[in-house]
């Protein structure tokens, strides 16, 4: 892509909106607009990274066993009805009536849609277990939409459901998203630690919430700091073997939000406690029958027996992923994208638009970049040298190559890596080897 070209409204003037680092780079960045509080448009560089998150995500569901299907973002308040949540939801809940006066709503959740899909397709047990996920735009009419896409009122969720014959069933099925969930953040250059969460009426520690430590997190969490270190599960895991080893380990030491603080645990670990912000990224759930149970989701047993089925609920906040991968990555000039979700891998400057060799060198190499299947981003604009390199730091690319008269005299030009600052001076080929390889 050409930056000549391209839609990408950058920002030279903080934006008095922004209390927080993401919100502020997305803003600046021309990755956003805010249509309405807590409502987003998503602009070419934005939407990239989205997509990016969206595809890690569906990589990881996909290997766990998990099967991909979109459903409505607007659903009928009878399903609703069924479960006995239409109230209970209360004002969060975005409600709607058509033409023909009948009440619908703009989900906020699946439970009830999955259950009913569920519960008119699969007879037998013999056709379970399953977990089925989509990623849909969803709605909930927070009391504080704030800090941009973090907490939005429309906002990209990746939900899962799972549908067992009994609980020792569903226990194995929690398991595979536990582990999904630790490889899914770390491919994103993140660290999400496991927390123990509220489970509600069905107790027990079969709800975790995923937190990414940063200081601007809405909740304040507890670890034990050898959490930080736990090795991530490889892209070897075998989702049909035993599983529980993982989650053991990973849930062996004291790691907590607020809600679920204690002092007692916190005075034991002494120097080994760690007390910090975090931001939650994903929450899974086993509840059981409760909604199968409310909407007669049932299926024939071995013995022609009605089971009623064990269901657990899986979530994964893919836009405030965007906002959290920047809290966690970014320094005072911009967003320090990790090459997995970054927007471009490459940004080419030219200094010189419009002198024959530089032109013609950077032509070259985003040609080759091209060519190679890397994603490049060629700022050919004829602007200060000055104001492409703060763009180029704003807008987080991992690599850099900045092309020029001076160095071509000499046959080179520099590479620059965003995260860590370091320049090196290559020859073109060099450069794009290193950057190709
Ligand atoms: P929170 O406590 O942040 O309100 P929640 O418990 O309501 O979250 P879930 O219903 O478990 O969230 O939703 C799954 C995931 O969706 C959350 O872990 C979070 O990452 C994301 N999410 C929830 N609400 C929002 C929101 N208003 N804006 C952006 N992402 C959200
Ligand atoms: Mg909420």
């Amino acid at each position: 892509m050409r930056l000549s070209e391209y839609f990408l409204p950058t920002l030279k003037e903080n934006p008095k909106e922004a209390q927080i680092a993401s919100h502020l780079y997305m803003l600046r960045a021309g990755m956003i607009r805010q249509s309405s509080a807590g409502i987003y448009s998503w602009l070419p560089l934005g939407f990239k990274v989205l997509k990016k998150i969206e595809q890690i995500v569906r990589e990881e569901m996909d290997r766990a066993g998990c099967q991909e299907l979109l459903m409505p973002t607007i659903q009928p308040a009878e399903l609703w009805q069924e479960s006995n949540r239409y109230d209970d939801y209360g004002k969060e809940m975005l409600r709607i009536t058509d033409r023909h006066d009948r009440e619908m709503l703009y989900g906020p959740t699946n439970e009830e849609m999955i259950t009913d899909i569920v519960r008119s397709s699969i007879k037998s047990y013999k056709n379970l277990p399953i977990n089925l996920y989509h990623q849909q735009w969803k709605f909930r009419d927070e009391v504080r939409p704030r800090f941009g896409i973090m907490r939005g009122r429309e906002f990209l969720m990746k939900d899962a459901y799972s549908f067992d014959i009994d609980a020792a069933g569903a226990k194995l099925s929690y398991n595979k998203m536990f582990v999904a969930y630790l490889r899914t953040f770390a491919r994103m250059g993140l660290r999400a630690i496991p927390m123990q969460a509220d489970a509600g009426p069905i107790g027990g520690d079969m709800s975790h919430e995923f937190l990414v430590l940063a200081d601007t997190g809405e909740s304040e969490v507890f670890c034990h700091k050898d959490i930080l270190d736990f090795d991530i599960p490889g892209d070897d895991v075998d989702y049909r073997s035993d599983l529980q080893p993982i989650v053991d380990k990973w849930t062996s030491l004291y790691a907590a939000t607020d809600e679920k603080a204690d002092e007692a645990q916190h005075k034991e670990l002494g120097d080994n406690l760690v007390t910090a912000r975090g931001i939650e990224v994903g929450h899974i759930f086993y509840f059981g029958d409760k909604y199968s149970k409310a909407m007669g989701a049932s299926v024939a047993g071995p013995d022609g027996k009605d089971i009623t089925l064990e269901m657990g609920s899986y979530g994964i906040g893919v836009s405030r992923l965007v906002g959290a991968i920047i809290e966690a990555s970014h320094d005072d000039d911009g967003i320090i994208w990790p090459e997995a979700v970054a927007p471009f891998k490459v940004g080419i400057i030219n200094l010189r638009a419009s002198d024959d060799a530089s032109d013609a060198a950077c032509e070259d190499a985003y040609a080759k970049l091209q060519n190679a299947g890397v994603e490049v981003l060629y700022d050919d604009r004829d602007e200060r040298g000055g104001a492409k390199f703060a763009n180029m730091d704003l807008i987080g690319l991992p690599w850099q190559m900045v092309i020029g008269p001076r160095g071509l005299k000499d046959g080179v030009i520099e590479v620059k890596n965003r995260a860590s600052g370091e320049k090196e001076e290559l020859s073109i080929d060099a450069a794009l080897t290193k950057l190709i390889g």
